[in-house]
């Protein structure tokens, strides 16, 4: 480290290497010097490009927002800090008092919690509509409706949108149709190839994958709603920082794979569940007996999914036998993990709810989400026949 005095704080130039790393290095600058003014301002015009705050922008997030960028088929995505800050930047960047937007009805949690909360307090109305019933979305439709927010699978029941149709009325209409892809992946739906305005990620849950970092990404097709949703995820901080987004490249690179594995595994549990006495119910979006299956047959282009939800025999006795015996496997609010994870929307996500709301959405005290990780899959069936068989004695 050589420069011209010793005493400089921060050392200047860098080490040089002729060889380059094969590893993207982790970038925690949060500033880039300029050489001079004129520097500064051939960036700023946009003549070279250039990092000058890393709130706006560095490599690390651009590796990440790049790879995304491939997998959905546009440019200009943003990486933002949590799947939900990638959620707020479309529904806060985009809408303005006296605006309405219109959300499926099982969205994620705190989905709903935003449009059932927060946007009404800023003057923008908000209704929800069942996303795989076209009509029922255009009945709720006002003069003033600017965006139509779904998932294509929903969570826990794993429904599938009409996202084909939903396109379609949103198009007839001038109406943004943005879609939250995290459980289903580009790896099995391209919402933006289904005409799609919006597209979200969690890349905290399967992308990322290891259950060790938040993050977030959105991205536009029309390239001035993109830079809208850049400028204001800028605006009020929702970017991402270097080491998460370094973090979810080093998962990313192994997502197809994790992917397929933990899809392959959740269509043998699935059929598996259903074989046992004390399974009352299995859902799984590819199995024969699942209320969509023909729609997420065409949709999801022959890919499963790696979430699986089914409910046991009994009430939340069996449910605490279940989770007391199922070894091995977290009790955790999560999904796409390397490990497989449970989750009873009865204690957690949905315990809000009345019982009677629990009830007609079909989330029994027996409900329970199965996120299936990378497990050996024969080990993994035999854990959940043994834990059921624990919690439902005598089926
Ligand atoms: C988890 C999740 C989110 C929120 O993502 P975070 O990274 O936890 O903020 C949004 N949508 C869906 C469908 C999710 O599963």
């Amino acid at each position: 480290m050589k420069n011209s005095r010793g005493s400089l704080v921060r050392p200047h130039p860098l080490p040089e290497s002729a060889s380059r790393p094969v590893v993207t290095p982790l970038s925690p600058s949060v500033v880039y010097a300029s050489d001079t003014p004129d520097a500064l301002d051939a960036q700023y015009e946009g003549r070279v490009h250039g990092y000058t705050y890393s709130r706006e922008g560095h490599p690390n997030a651009d590796v990440v927002a790049a790879r995304l960028d491939g997998m959905e088929g546009v440019a200009g995505g943003v990486v933002t800090g949590s799947g939900m800050a990638a959620v707020s930047a479309v529904l806060l960047g985009l809408l303005k008092a006296g605006d309405h937007v219109i959300g499926g009805n099982q969205l994620y949690g705190r989905s709903l919690r935003m449009m059932k909360e927060d946007l009404p307090r800023l003057d923008i109305a908000t209704s929800l509509a069942d996303p795989g019933d076209v009509k029922a979305v255009e009945a709720a439709i006002r003069p003033e409706t600017k965006l139509i927010l779904v998932e294509a699978v929903s969570n826990p029941t794993l429904r599938v949108a009409d996202i084909d149709g939903l396109a379609k009325l949103a198009k007839d209409r001038g109406i943004l149709l943005a879609v939250d892809n995290t459980f289903t992946t580009p790896r099995a739906f391209r919402p933006f190839e289904h005409g799609a305005d919006i597209v979200i990620h969690s890349i905290t849950k399967l992308l990322a994958g290891h259950s060790d970092v938040m993050l977030g990404w959105v991205a536009a097709k029309d390239p001035a709603l993109a830079q809208r949703l850049r400028v204001f995820s800028v605006t009020a901080g929702l970017t991402a920082s270097p080491f998460d987004c370094w973090l979810a490249e080093r998962g990313m690179l192994t997502f197809d794979l994790r992917f397929e594995r933990a899809q392959a595994t959740a269509a043998a549990l699935a059929d598996h569940l259903a074989t046992l006495p004390g399974v009352k119910r299995v859902i799984y979006p590819m199995r024969a007996d699942h209320p969509d299956h023909t729609r997420a047959a065409a949709l999801l282009q022959g890919q499963g999914c790696n979430m699986v939800s089914f409910e046991l025999k009994g009430g939340r006795e069996a449910a605490n036998a279940f989770t007391r015996a199922a070894e091995g496997l977290s009790f955790a609010p999560t999904l796409g993990d390397v490990g497989t994870t449970l989750s009873h929307p009865a204690s957690s996500s949905h315990r809000a709810l009345t019982p009677e709301e629990r009830a007609a959405l079909g989330l029994s005290e027996g409900f329970f989400r199965v996120s299936v990780g990378l497990e050996e899959p024969k080990a993994l069936l035999a854990i959940f026949a043994e834990a059921v068989a624990a919690a439902v004695p005598g089926a």
